[in-house]
């Protein structure tokens, strides 16, 4: 699929979510929050649901969490062929969430609104195909790592079979634990100055165990 067949094709996941009735969650949301961002993203993040922002306005990512997000964002460099530094925003990644309706009151999404929800993020990443994902938070992460525990494993990336390949999974903590407890803002911090360099060293293939290890 080429970069405008994945652009209509998300546009199309993003109408379907608007009308979508699978659970309840649509009834009290003002609009569906689908995902925004690059189709040909290399890394993609994903949050848990909509807050009262997103809510209000159909962006992931647009309120208090998203604004630590773009900064942290800001932070993950690269160095492009002539050596000069490359500076992330939210325009190469994709962002998008496990829930795409919010939840009444920001309240932990339940099992079967994310069973409802999840055949919407599988179309999205099998449409975006990204090398990377990184998960932001716990309910993002048990969808690929269920047994995982965030506070052992974040910050350490993970290879796994996804939709029949390789992903890369990087498990972080949520953004909004992060404006809640400064410790945790910190573990963000390091965390996401290791996707440069995971960036550079992926090319959709497995990571090398040497590769892993310089991060
Ligand atoms: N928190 C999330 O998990 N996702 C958003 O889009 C906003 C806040």
């Amino acid at each position: 699929m080429n970069s405008v067949q994945k652009k209509q094709e998300l546009q199309k996941i993003a109408q379907e979510v608007e009308k979508c009735q699978q659970c309840s969650l649509y009834k009290r949301a003002t609009r569906g929050v689908s995902g925004e961002g690059n189709p040909d993203a290399r890394m993609m993040f994903i949050g848990e649901g909509p807050g009262y922002w997103e809510d209000q306005k159909g962006i992931p990512f647009c309120g208090a969490a998203g604004k630590i997000l773009d900064e942290l964002l800001s932070t993950i460099g690269g160095s492009a062929s002539g050596g000069q530094l490359i500076k992330f925003d939210r325009r190469e990644v994709f962002i998008g969430n496990v829930i795409k309706h919010r939840p009444p009151d920001n309240r932990d999404p339940l099992p079967q609104e994310i069973e409802a929800c999840r055949s919407w993020l599988d179309k999205q990443i099998e449409i975006i195909n990204p090398e990377i994902i990184v998960t932001l938070g716990r309910f993002s992460m048990a969808k690929f790592l269920p047994e995982a525990k965030i506070s052992r494993i974040h910050g350490q990336p993970q290879t796994i079979d996804f939709q029949g390949k390789k992903l890369v999974i990087m498990p972080m903590y949520h953004p909004a634990a992060g404006l809640r407890r400064g410790e945790i803002l910190e573990d963000l911090r390091k965390d996401f100055l290791k996707l440069g360099k995971l960036l550079e060293s992926s090319s959709k293939l497995e990571p090398s165990r040497e590769q892993l290890s310089l991060i």
